[in-house]
């Protein structure tokens, strides 16, 4: 994370490493505020020099974008991470404890896998290897890599370089309790990035309906046509990763999330999941909201629901599902969902 794309963010969103002070997040909490003297109540109020507790995730502060945190020695002795609250929400909706061992099928740069070692070893202990992390991509493997040994957490987590669904055989992962499935998605939540420029350009915010495409120009016809393929093959893609980590035999929980806002990737990938005949063998639930951060106020998108399944239980799923949008909500835009089974 650079500094530099500190004016894109609202806030920037800092995460104490429990495995760089030995679990005495208090220490460097007391470190923190030296810096950040003045405490504010509500992210929308900070200034530079303010420092926000996080009301959601633990150990998760906020503060000005403008403050630069990069050269702070916190920082660069791994003692906190930057990393956007949104993105904080999977490890802590599958909250695994020392008795779990973790699959995380898409794992690079290693936010998120670096946040679910700090669930499982609170104290900062790494002992032994409790998470399965995959990364197709060798040079986002190797950054994932050096963030887990800048982390401290290296001792815990076990790094594969390839396609998750073809290196992880279920029947060898038997031990395996939980995931954490966060695949390559549009990324359109994520300020700056072509992508949301041209789904806020096409009023593309929730979803992709032809209407839109009526009245442009060719070209632009042309880039939206490109841009709904774009996105069908994605659904299609996060669809399969999911669906393969459904299948293996002692899992029980499972977080899904993209930093997309199109419910073509979101809300559309549950239904199919639900809906698809093979998956449905395995038993898997949509984590109703109690479990899933419920004071978090936004939620799935309704509509997308109802197209499929009942007024109560369309409901039951759009509430079981978390959305955040892009600056609105303090940083990216993000969607995540919780299957859950006995
Ligand atoms: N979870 C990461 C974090 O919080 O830092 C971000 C993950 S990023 C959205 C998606 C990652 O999944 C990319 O690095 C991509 O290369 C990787 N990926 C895509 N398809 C994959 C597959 N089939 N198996 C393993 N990794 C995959």
């Amino acid at each position: 994370v650079e500094d530099n794309d500190a004016d894109m963010s609202p806030v920037r969103w800092i995460r104490i490493n429990p495995f760089r002070c030995q679990g005495k997040v208090d220490d460097v909490l007391k470190e923190l505020r030296k810096k950040f003297p003045k405490q504010v109540d509500d992210w929308t109020q900070i200034v530079p020099g303010s420092i926000y507790r996080d009301e959601y995730i633990p150990n998760l502060y906020g503060v000005h974008p403008s403050d630069k945190i990069t050269s702070h020695e916190l920082y660069k002795r791994g003692k906190i991470i930057i990393q956007d609250r949104a993105s904080c929400f999977p490890a802590y909706i599958l909250n695994p404890t020392p008795h779990d061992v973790v699959i995380d099928a898409c794992s690079a740069p290693g936010n998120k896998t670096t946040h679910i070692a700090a669930h499982i070893f609170p104290d900062g202990n790494a002992s032994d290897v409790k998470i399965y992390a995959f990364e197709r991509d060798a040079k986002r493997a190797e950054i994932l890599e050096k963030m887990v040994t800048s982390a401290g957490c290296e001792s815990c987590i076990q790094i594969s370089v390839g396609d998750f669904t073809q290196l992880a055989k279920p029947q060898m992962f038997k031990d395996v309790t939980g995931f954490i499935l966060d695949p390559s998605c549009s990324g359109s939540g994520i300020f700056g990035r072509q992508s949301v420029d041209l789904a806020n350009k096409s009023k593309l915010a929730e979803k992709v309906p032809n209407e839109v495409f009526e009245e442009q120009d060719p070209k632009e016809m042309e880039q939206n046509e490109l841009y709904k393929t774009r996105l069908a093959k994605l659904s299609s893609f996060q669809f399969q990763i999911v669906k393969h980590a459904m299948s293996f035999p002692n899992a029980k929980k499972l977080v899904y999330s993209t930093c997309s806002i199109h419910a073509e990737e979101n809300e559309r990938v549950v239904i199919d999941l639900l809906l698809d005949q093979n998956i449905k063998q395995y038993g898997w639930k949509v984590a109703k909201r109690d479990s899933v951060i419920p004071a978090w106020q936004r939620r799935g998108i309704l509509s997308e629901f109802e197209e499929v399944f009942p007024h109560e239980q369309a409901q039951e799923l759009a509430d079981g599902c978390i959305r955040a949008l892009p600056k609105e909500d303090g940083g990216i835009g993000f969607f995540a969902v919780c299957f859950e089974r006995e």
